[in-house]
């Protein structure tokens, strides 16, 4: 679908156009950068499996590279990986890294392992915890098993920017790294033919307004 044509009650497709008596958008959500440009070009995005698959081989080819260069200082921002939201997406990375890091990471590549300090796990939210929506008690044992796997958690901080291979946090903070793993959101997609006033949303976060019953009110027939 790339167009709906609301007055005539049809649907554009790629391949044609198809007629509804009632439309039902179930097409997801897409990753929200919050308009920040480098982020959406530079950030590695975990949405799909494609993206998964995309990070994994990315993560093992910068192991690759760091085992390579000879001076160690030269490893620590390709070893260092911030991951930008602490909703489930990002708790789940950053704890599977903080796993890889003390089992794959060290069996596979021992000439890393005396620079292991240098291999720095960080987990961002702009929130005062992680998993806002979950109960205290999920809160609280998330945050201190990510931190027993070794998980440097920053929490009350917005990435802001990602440029030079430095992380920009709202708190004032720099991370120098060239892993940006982006796990801070999605939006909804905005098809052509939705009137603007039946959209809202700030800072790039896109929602289309519903009725009680959850239905886009334009589209009921
Ligand atoms: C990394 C990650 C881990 C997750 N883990 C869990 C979990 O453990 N448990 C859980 O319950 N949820 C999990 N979720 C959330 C879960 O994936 C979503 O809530 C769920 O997929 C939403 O279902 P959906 O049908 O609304 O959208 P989607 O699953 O995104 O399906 C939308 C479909 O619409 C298609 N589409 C898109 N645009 C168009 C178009 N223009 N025309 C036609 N077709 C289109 C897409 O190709 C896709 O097939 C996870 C999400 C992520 C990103």
């Amino acid at each position: 679908m790339v167009k709906i044509i609301a007055p005539q009650n049809k649907i554009a497709l790629t391949t044609g156009e198809l007629d509804y008596d009632y439309l039902i958008i179930a097409t997801g959500t897409e990753t929200n950068y919050f308009g920040i440009e480098n982020v959406r070009q530079k950030a590695i995005p975990m949405k799909t499996i494609n993206d998964a698959l995309e990070m994994r081989n990315y993560i093992l080819m910068q192991l690759e590279r760091a085992a390579s260069l000879a001076a160690a200082e030269d490893r620590q921002k390709v070893l260092t990986i911030v991951v930008a939201g602490g909703g489930p997406t990002g708790v789940e990375i950053s704890g599977m890294l903080a796993e890889m890091q003390s089992s794959v990471f060290r069996k596979d590549y021992p000439e890393l392992e005396k620079g292991r300090s240098q291999s720095q796990i960080y987990l961002v939210d702009g929130a005062a915890q992680l998993l806002s929506p979950m109960s205290k008690k999920a809160q609280d044992n998330t945050y201190n098993a990510l931190k027993k796997l070794g998980v440097n958690i920053i929490l009350n901080a917005q990435v802001t920017d990602y440029a030079d291979d430095k992380v920009l946090l709202s708190n004032g903070q720099t991370i120098e790294t060239e892993n940006l793993i982006w796990a801070a959101g999605v939006t909804s997609q905005v098809f052509e033919g939705i009137p603007r006033n039946d959209m809202a949303g700030k800072r790039g976060l896109k929602r289309m307004i519903t009725t009680k019953q959850r239905a886009l009110k334009i589209y009921m027939p």
